[in-house]
């Protein structure tokens, strides 16, 4: 009895023990599934972290707008952007080599020497008549530390850089020499006045005349600078009103009627009372009073009139709308000396002078000073001429209505 009782004690706590067991792997499964689980969400994730980092930076490079190069260690590309793209004319692709891409001998060198940690000096390279700073960053293997697995290259466009420096240099380099003919002139008469102590009255006032006029020639300079640099950084308001144009230009010609006296010129004003154009009317006058006092310079006995043409440089389109704004096209022709092919193309550009009748001064702003005004209206300004047969400039304006 006491044995089947023991009997049955044992296979109860075995029971027992088999039970507790089986609970324990149970929730040691889920236990174990739930970190299976807990892994492979975060695999996930971080498998979406990866792709997310990779679009990222395939988006920043294809935004970029300078070409980029991934090269591995031979300089054979990995990756490229669109720019590098484009510039290459398609030539950069994956497998090719920089060489074959860029077909630049002096870049190519320029980057392998820097795989071999040989330069790390800045460099610039031509391409297609432009100018390109080179950027390059080397890429380290992970692996095994030191090792160069390969170069991202950037190539950046300087050449509106490069070419604003030479315009400021030159920009310097012109008023130097406007201001140097002047000034030399100013102090060789003070230094005659001074010195020369036998001077009548009479020769004291020419010298005294002369000290004035070139005082006044400066006194132009400095405020056509002046204006030229209001104008081009657009704090010059353009009040734009109704304006008749032949009223316009009578005004201005009668303001230089002394000086076509002067030359022998004469003045005609072909435009109708009915024409009427949206502008600033002091600005204009400007233009206008630029173009014929160069024509009463340049054709001195000759004839300058001013009529409204036909012709248009090219439609214009306005801003806002898109549409063909409706422009009227001002000429102002005179019979002198004409401008030179070579001229032609530069003679908007600032401080440039072609020929220059004896005695004549200019500044060489006063056709820069108009393109500007007229490129503020929407217009545009441009000339004909063949040397020896006079010249017409022609500008276009908005039409009122
Ligand atoms: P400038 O003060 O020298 O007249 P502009 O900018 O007005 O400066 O003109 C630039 C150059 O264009 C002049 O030096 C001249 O050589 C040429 N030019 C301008 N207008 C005429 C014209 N009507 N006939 C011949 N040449 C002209």
């Amino acid at each position: 009895m006491n044995i089947a009782w023991l009997f049955v004690s044992i296979l109860l706590i075995l029971c027992l023990a088999l039970l507790w067991w089986n609970r324990k792997l149970g929730r040691d499964n889920i236990a174990l599934q739930n970190a299976i689980r807990q892994a492979r969400e975060q695999a996930a994730q971080s498998d979406s972290q990866v792709e997310l980092e990779r679009r990222m930076r395939d988006t920043l490079i294809e935004t970029l707008v300078d070409p980029v190069f991934f090269l591995d260690a031979d300089r054979n590309i990995t990756y490229c952007n669109t720019a590098a793209w484009q510039l290459t004319h398609g030539s950069a692709q994956p497998g090719r080599s920089l060489m074959e891409a860029m077909r630049s001998y002096e870049l190519d060198k320029y980057v392998e020497d820097t795989l071999d940690g040989r330069s790390d000096l800045q460099h610039e390279i031509n391409v297609e008549e432009r100018l390109y700073r080179v950027h390059t960053g080397i890429l380290n293997s992970g692996a095994a530390p030191g090792a160069v697995q390969g170069a991202v290259l950037i190539l950046r466009d300087v050449s509106d850089l490069q070419r604003l420096g030479r315009a400021r240099r030159d920009f310097v380099a012109n008023i130097s020499h406007e201001l140097r003919t002047p000034l030399t002139t100013i102090r060789l008469l003070i230094d005659t006045l001074r010195m020369d102590g036998n001077l009548d009255a009479a020769q004291n006032s020419r010298h005294l005349d002369q000290i004035s006029t070139q005082v006044d020639a400066l006194t132009q300079l400095a405020q056509e600078m002046y204006d030229l640099s209001q104008i081009e950084s657009g704090q010059m308001p353009m009040r734009m009103v109704k304006t008749p144009l032949h009223d316009l230009v009578e005004s201005v010609m009668m303001r230089l009627t002394p000086q076509a006296e002067r030359a022998g010129t004469i003045l005609t004003n072909e435009i109708t009372a009915d024409v009427t154009a949206l502008v600033d009317p002091e600005q204009i006058s400007r233009v206008i009073s630029n173009l014929l006092h160069n024509a009463i310079k340049f054709a001195p006995g000759g004839s300058v009139n001013v009529f409204m043409a036909t012709k248009t440089a090219s439609p214009v389109i306005t801003e806002d709308t898109g549409a063909t704004a409706e422009y009227l096209t001002v000429a102002v022709r005179d019979t002198g000396v004409g401008i030179a092919r070579t001229d032609l193309p530069r003679i908007f550009e600032r401080f440039y002078k072609a020929n220059r009748p004896r005695g004549q001064r200019g500044t060489g702003l006063g056709l820069a000073i108009a393109k500007h005004i007229v490129e503020a209206h929407g217009g545009s300004i441009w000339v004909e001429s063949v040397e020896g047969h006079g010249a017409t400039f022609y500008f276009t304006v908005p039409r009122e209505g």
